[in-house]
């Protein structure tokens, strides 16, 4: 069948941003959904480790990350008793010899720019995915899209990969999570 886009990726957050351009480098058709409209304040992502900006690197993109950032090549941790530790980045075998501190905002700035408001639908809410033989098939509000595949970015709980993914043998949809160990309530941060 032919469908309106190669992929859609559900949620404009970092890994979602960051799929997009990868598919843009491709040729590849497809559309980023994200429910917001505005990027969350606060910040989540705000390290960005050396395998993260080898990509970046792929992209074209690192430099003006970097000179947006903070170069983290030594990391003190202190605990109520004091200090717990130390690392160090400076010895890693990789192309970035630190950890770029970026608040979030930016992070997903520059990636919104390097991709082009073109691709990205902001206000669009997905509400259905399913999945046929050949290609999936995307509803946000009254909207609708097909695909041949739908790639489930919208975070750690991610509604998308929770409702669709288990008992389905066919693998239209992909999830790609980030997952911590969970932090106490109080702790937890509102995404
Ligand atoms: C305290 C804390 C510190 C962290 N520190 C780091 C760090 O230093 N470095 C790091 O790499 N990671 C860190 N993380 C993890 C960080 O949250 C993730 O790396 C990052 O947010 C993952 O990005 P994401 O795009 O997968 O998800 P998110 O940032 O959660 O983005 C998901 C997007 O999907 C959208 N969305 C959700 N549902 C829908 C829907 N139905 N339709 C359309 N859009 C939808 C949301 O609006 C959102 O924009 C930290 C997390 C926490 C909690």
């Amino acid at each position: 069948m032919k469908t309106d886009f190669d992929v859609i990726i559900v949620g404009g957050g970092p890994v979602g941003l960051l799929l997009g351009c990868l598919l843009k480098q491709k040729g590849l058709t497809f559309r980023v959904l994200e429910k917001r409209t505005q990027p969350i304040p606060h910040s989540a992502a705000i390290g960005i480790t050396p395998p993260s900006l080898k990509i970046l690197n792929q992209l074209g993109v690192a430099e003006e990350f970097i000179s947006a950032g903070l170069k983290v090549r030594d990391c003190f941790v202190h605990g109520q008793s004091g200090k717990l530790g130390c690392m160090s980045f400076r010895e890693i075998p990789d192309l970035h010899r630190f950890v770029l501190a970026l608040p979030q905002v930016t992070t997903i700035a520059l990636l919104q720019k390097h991709l082009g408001a073109e691709w990205i639908e902001a206000g669009c809410e997905v509400t259905e995915v399913h999945q046929n033989t050949d290609h999936c098939r995307v509803s946000a509000q009254d909207r609708e899209w097909t695909a041949r595949y739908v790639v489930a970015c919208d975070g750690w709980r991610s509604p998308v990969s929770a409702s669709l993914f288990h008992g389905h043998r066919i693998c239209r949809i992909l999830s790609v999570t980030w997952r911590a160990k969970t932090l106490g309530r109080a702790n937890r941060y509102p995404h």
